[in-house]
């Protein structure tokens, strides 16, 4: 008999990967349109260029609507998780103010592009009569416990997030409209929530927006004049990341679209993936010890969570530049075909019942 969570396993994996497909063919995402979570900058600091944030490839490959591989069931349980406790927080954040706005559009464009995306919620303090601008995020573990709540250190893409959020509001004053006026926000903060324990910390990430990072500004990095992500140490507020590089960075990877051209990784894999590949071209290796071999290497863990990084390893182009139904009806078969052999029952008829929109599904 096939256990209770294989066969769950295998429902929501499914699940996902329709509505996944559906996404990308319903709304399809425009080649210069990103959103604050995916915010990237290679930012000098004293010892190198570090990356922070997304990698430029993977959002090439997004920004192309390529199909992801299919996530697995715990990666997707997990997700949906880690939505249950932003919505739980802010629910709770009605407790300590009356007045609480959520998911408020933050627009920032840049040349020809626009980054836009919701802030979690905007916090009004009565004592002080200020807002503070929220990010929720949440994880489990060692790793993040040790990072987070005792080293004391947040992860450098959701302070890129905020800071784009806080960039937003100081340099457009976007949130006069909801009665949130610019001499009025107090600060970003970065909430923490250890989904294993409960307990919360949280950042002051704020920025200091001496100029507005446009196209015709560029000159201004590297000046005190460049608006700047900046976070709370130790009672000082001390510098993050530019602004105007990573919206120009940004920008960059909106010309390798327009251009075709698959930009350069932003994280090693300490492998050389051509190398990787061409020995399994020759038989020197087989697909299964390429895998190994990838295991065993420590990989980044941007590429560890990266839906991309089989085509990426291989320096793929993208499928196609416009929605390609066809393939995503193939993928979509070739899933089915997964499934009937693990499981033996007709799984994508119950998934299709219960899918909200059968009729939108592209099979
Ligand atoms: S596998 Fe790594 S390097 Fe490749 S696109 Fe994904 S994150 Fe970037």
């Amino acid at each position: 008999m096939i256990s209770y969570r294989d066969r769950l396993n295998n429902a929501v994996i499914m699940m996902n990967y329709y509505k996944s497909l559906r996404r990308i063919l319903d709304r399809p995402r425009e080649p210069n349109r990103f959103w604050p979570s995916e915010a990237t900058v290679d930012q000098p600091t004293p010892d190198a260029i570090r990356t922070y944030g997304e990698c430029a490839r993977k959002l090439y490959y997004k920004l192309h609507n390529e199909l992801p591989e299919e996530l697995n069931y715990l990666s997707i349980m997990r997700m949906s998780l880690g939505s249950l406790v932003e919505e739980n927080q802010v629910k709770y954040s009605k407790l300590i103010s009356t007045n609480v706005k959520t998911q408020s559009e933050v627009k920032v464009p840049y040349g020809d592009i626009l980054i836009s995306g919701k802030i979690d919620h905007v916090l009004h303090d009565p004592h002080a009569d200020v807002f503070d601008i929220i990010e929720h995020k949440s994880s489990y573990g060692y790793g993040f416990t040790s990072e987070i709540f005792k080293k004391g250190n947040f992860k450098q893409n959701h302070a890129l997030q905020l800071g784009l959020y806080m960039y937003g509001v100081r340099a457009y004053n976007i949130l006069e409209p909801i009665g949130v006026p610019n001499d009025k926000v107090r600060t970003g903060l970065l909430v923490y929530t250890d989904r294993g324990n409960c307990d919360n910390v949280d950042f002051i990430i704020d920025v200091a927006p001496n100029t507005k990072a446009t196209l015709e500004n560029t000159e201004i990095v590297g000046t005190t004049a460049e608006p700047y992500i900046v976070y709370n140490k130790a009672g000082k507020m001390e510098r993050f990341a530019s602004i105007q590089r990573m919206l120009h960075k940004m920008f960059m990877i909106h010309g390798f679209v327009k251009a075709g051209v698959l930009p350069p990784i932003d994280f090693v894999n300490q492998i050389d993936p051509m190398i990787l590949n061409d020995l399994t071209r020759r038989d020197k290796i087989t697909s299964a010890e390429k895998i190994e071999y990838l295991r065993s290497q420590k990989i980044d863990w941007n590429c560890g969570y990266c839906q991309f990084k089989s085509k990426c390893i291989k320096n793929e182009q993208p499928n196609t530049t416009a929605i390609n139904t066809e393939h995503a009806k193939e993928k979509l078969q070739m899933l089915e075909a997964k499934f009937y052999s693990i499981e033996g029952i007709q799984i994508q008829d119950i998934i299709r019942a219960n899918a909200e929109t059968p009729e939108e599904l592209p099979v």
